[in-house]
């Protein structure tokens, strides 16, 4: 039995679970199909989707964190931005186990065992240049630098479907105080850009996390949120988080509640109010 579901979102879009409590999406063209993350490399990803499809994959990551390009290492060959390179000294097997065990004190799950995960070994990381235009035949993805949740990251277009997979960018729960995040400045010139000049053209705004699509008005809500911060007029509600890692560290949701916030409104930022620039 796989330890992968697979769930069809319509288009040849195909969203991905495994081990982690992250989504990957396959996005299949007439001529190759592109994998977008491959979670932390418990089980064997590179095997599993091409049970789902008989064109060649090619492995493009929204970002470095371990939860979305642990999984690297079951390919040759993968694209990210190399601003986003450094990141991968946290992704060591250990790194990665010790992430699983964390998840699955929270969740549960144990589809896996140690030697299930993949080790880190030499391959190709390509650069992905902020533009480039990924042909899969019959349709293709580009590449957008949408940087602030770490440098590298990079949001990818699907002119045939209108999906925006934005990777961890812009979600109910957008963390920008970690040591690769942007200051909140730059990011919010990353969501006027791409509201701007992007949104007209999305039917809808993919994540990772807990959901696949979010509501339109995600993008506004997060932007915000960085205005209201700048300006010291946010919430500034405490941020607790079952990830001992984020103990202790001085960070704040811009709106109560959180990734679930009381207004009900969709879309929130956890921020260093140390360093609010
Ligand atoms: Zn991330």
């Amino acid at each position: 039995m796989s330890r992968f579901t697979a769930r069809d979102l319509g288009h040849d879009v195909i969203r991905i679970e495994g081990q982690g409590a992250v989504g990957m999406y396959l996005v299949i063209g007439e001529k190759k199909a592109v994998l977008l993350d491959t979670a932390l490399g418990a089980n064997n990803i590179r095997e599993y989707v091409q049970t789902l499809t008989d064109r060649p994959v090619e492995v493009y990551l929204t970002h470095g964190h371990l939860d979305h390009a642990g999984g690297m290492y079951w390919f040759d060959e993968v694209h990210m931005s190399h601003k986003d390179l450094g990141m991968l000294k946290g992704n060591s097997k250990q790194d990665r186990i010790d992430y699983l065990n964390l998840i699955r004190s929270i969740a549960g799950n144990s589809e896996w065992t140690e030697d299930d995960v993949c080790d880190v070994r030499d391959i190709s990381v390509v650069d992905i240049a902020d533009g480039e235009v990924i042909d899969l035949g019959g349709r293709t993805l580009t590449a957008i630098d949408f940087s602030g949740h770490t440098r590298g990251s990079m949001a990818f277009y699907d002119d045939r479907s209108g999906y925006l997979f934005v990777g961890d960018c812009c979600n109910n729960s957008t963390f920008l105080f970690l040591e690769d995040s942007t200051s909140l400045t730059h990011y919010l010139e990353s969501l006027k850009r791409i509201k701007e000049e992007w949104m007209p053209k999305v039917s809808h705004m993919v994540i990772c996390h807990d959901y696949d699509f979010v509501p339109a008005d995600c993008i506004d809500n997060v932007a915000e949120c960085c205005r209201l911060v700048l300006e010291g007029k946010d919430d500034q509600e405490t941020f607790v988080h079952p990830n001992p890692m984020f103990a202790g560290m001085p960070v704040r949701w811009a709106k109560k509640g959180g990734a679930d916030r009381t207004d009900g409104k969709f879309g929130n930022i956890a921020y260093n109010y140390k360093k609010v620039n």
